[in-house]
């Protein structure tokens, strides 16, 4: 049998897969990219590319295109709650709330204060193709779609995969220092023998891909989200459904493609009742739409949601990313994002080993950083999906009450009476403590590695957290993501996190620049270096204020982003530095 040799084989070309090989690649590490598909995913399922994940996608180029092809940001800032899109009882085609989301309207401020880029929002049908044209033409020969990897062994040496050609009939092997499995948990995990902790599948998610003009039946134009909440006429229940623009070309209201996507209790997938017929009878239902409105289904997909994490994030020479090693609900849009979190954290630690910048230890690393924060993920992705069940409580209509009851409380809620006064005003407030489900800036940058070990600790206290995961208190503290700030230089501003180059630590120091630039030069480790006071102003003293560390002093950044070891000014930068480097790469 043929055989390959890579330094790192990467199984999966979904976002986690394809992210992984351009950061390697942009680390000048070879590896080999295998899909057992064709093409990358039909489905649009994921479509908000958050700060911190568009924050690293810029470092490797791809974040302008990102935005061209994605939603402009004033049609992708709000979430909207609809009663119905049609119908015509006095309860339907109202609007039950309006917030903003993902950093729009005004929470564009906070979220811009935090990070350099704003979300992004193309749904993960373009986005993958975008992310497979990048890594192609990085190097066309490792991206191999149409391979499925159908076997593997490992030993201390490397690993060995077994690889079938799905168009040619053939099998060969691929000989691979490390594996990367992004392969959604299908089948790396499971044939190691990892198990996915958690809650089983808790919903059927089905997922809609449809064309539409829906534009005649939504008032707003800047909802990345509407979720439509209709009264069944006949039980008395609520019917829920997402309806999410999905461009490509108009956005907003104006979307010619939308998700819409719905839940059932486990199980209801197997027999009729989820089938296309039902589907497309129950969404048609749902939103009230006119029988005779043009709707053109492409795809429909169902989708069993669990909360799980994987009890081990890596098994010898193999490493779990993506929903391999976590699985949870879209609330909050936290799956793709997180696994482009997981390989960053992971690739540049390769890269390290590879290279013999680090021990083999470092990689161990991975799993003690990327697990606690899967499982905040996946028990926040939980708890918010049901804290939006608890939304409707506000409405007055009571599940399992009689039909003609529901129906009188929905119509009295949106009466022009001081009752229906009162009841919107009691409704806003369920809408108002309920935040967590529009909001997570806290959950997507400030989760930290202060506490796994790879950090020089300076025997700080973590600052406290905030418990709704709104706020992000930005930190410069060993384990914590480097502060946004910006800097300026020749009148060109510059965010702090546009100073990393792929797979390079980056020094900044705040004044005797020269000192701890020849430390830095005599240990001889791929670095950047730069000192705001001499090469870069800081407006308004922004840096000083999150730097934490006197003037003469320093912070160590790793190549992902997060502080490793943050100095004041002392007589021996070369030792500081050495101790940080030592804990960083785990040569301890
Ligand atoms: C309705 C919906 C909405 C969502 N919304 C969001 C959102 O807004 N934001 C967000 O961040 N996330 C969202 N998600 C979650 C997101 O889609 C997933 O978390 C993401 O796709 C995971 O990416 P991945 O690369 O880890 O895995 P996958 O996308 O599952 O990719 C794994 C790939 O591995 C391949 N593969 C499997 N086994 C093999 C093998 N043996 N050999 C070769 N190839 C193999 C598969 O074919 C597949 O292409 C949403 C999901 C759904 C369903």
């Amino acid at each position: 049998m043929r055989e390959r040799h890579t330094p790192v084989l990467i199984v999966g070309g979904g976002g986690s897969g394809l992210a992984a090989s351009i950061f390697l690649s942009d680390m000048g590490i070879e590896s080999i990219l295998v899909e057992r598909h064709f093409t990358t995913s039909p489905q649009p399922k994921a479509h908000i590319i958050n700060g911190r994940t568009m924050e690293i996608l810029a470092r490797h180029g791809l974040a302008e295109e990102i935005y061209r092809q994605g939603s402009p940001p004033e049609k992708s800032s709000a979430m909207v709650w609809l009663t119905s899109l049609g119908g015509d009882a006095p309860y339907d085609r109202q609007v039950l709330h309006r917030a903003d989301a993902y950093g729009g309207g005004q929470s564009a401020v906070r979220y811009a204060a935090a990070c350099g880029h704003r979300h992004g929002n193309l749904g993960q049908r373009w986005l993958e193709p975008l992310l497979r044209a990048h890594a192609e033409e990085r190097d066309p020969s490792t991206v191999l779609f149409g391979h499925e990897t159908i076997g593997l062994v490992q030993d201390d040496e490397g690993v060995l995969a077994t690889v079938r050609d799905r168009a040619a009939g053939e099998f060969h092997h691929v000989r691979a220092d490390y594996l990367i499995a992004a392969d959604g948990g299908k089948t790396i995990g499971p044939a190691l023998g990892v198990e996915m902790v958690g809650t089983p599948t808790l919903l059927e998610w089905v997922n809609l891909h449809v064309h539409a003009d829906f534009s005649p039946f939504m008032a707003h134009d800047d909802a990345i989200v509407n979720r439509v909440c209709s009264l069944d006429e006949e039980t008395g229940r609520f019917l829920h459904c997402g309806v999410v623009p999905m461009g490509p070309k108009r956005w907003g209201r104006h979307s010619e493609a939308w998700t819409l996507m719905f839940a059932r209790p486990p199980g209801s997938a197997k027999g009729s009742e989820l089938d296309d017929a039902a589907v497309e009878h129950l969404v048609r239902k749902t939103l009230k739409l006119p029988g005779d409105h043009p709707m053109r289904i492409e795809s429909i997909s169902r989708w069993p949601v669990e909360g799980t994490v994987a009890d081990r994030f890596s098994v010898g020479r193999v490493f779990l990313a993506g929903d391999a090693a976590h699985r949870h609900p879209p609330s909050g849009a936290l799956g793709l994002n997180t696994g482009v979190h997981d390989v960053h954290n992971l690739c540049w630690k390769l890269a390290a080993v590879l290279t013999g910048t680090a021990p083999a230890a470092l990689l161990n690393s991975y799993a003690a950083e990327r697990r606690p924060v899967a499982r905040q993920v996946v028990e926040r992705a939980l708890y918010s999906l049901f804290n939006q069940i608890a939304m409707t409580g506000g409405t007055g209509v009571v599940e399992g009450a009689a039909p003609a009851w529901n129906r009188s409380q929905y119509a009295a809620l949106f009466a022009d009476t001081a009752d229906g006064r009162t009841r919107r005003a009691v409704l806003r407030e369920y809408f108002d403590t309920n935040r967590i489900t529009t909001e997570h800036l806290g959950l997507e940058m400030g989760y930290d590695y202060a506490d796994a070990g790879y950090v020089l600790s300076d025997g700080t206290e973590r600052p406290e957290a905030d418990p709704l995961g709104l706020e992000y208190r930005q930190c410069a503290r060993p384990g914590h993501r480097m502060p946004h700030t910006w800097l300026s230089r020749a009148g060109r501003l510059t965010a702090t996190h546009e100073l990393i180059e792929p797979g390079r630590f980056l020094l900044i120091t705040s004044g005797r620049a020269g000192e701890w630039r020849e430390a830095a030069d005599r240990h001889g480790y791929e670095m950047v270096v730069v000192d705001v006071g001499s090469e870069f102003a800081d407006p308004g003293g922004a840096w000083a204020n999150l730097r934490g560390h006197e003037d003469g002093g320093a912070l160590l950044v790793r190549p992902d982003g997060f502080v490793a070891g943050r100095f004041d000014p002392i007589t021996d930068p070369w030792s500081a530095l050495a101790q940080g480097f030592r804990t960083a790469l785990a040569a301890d």
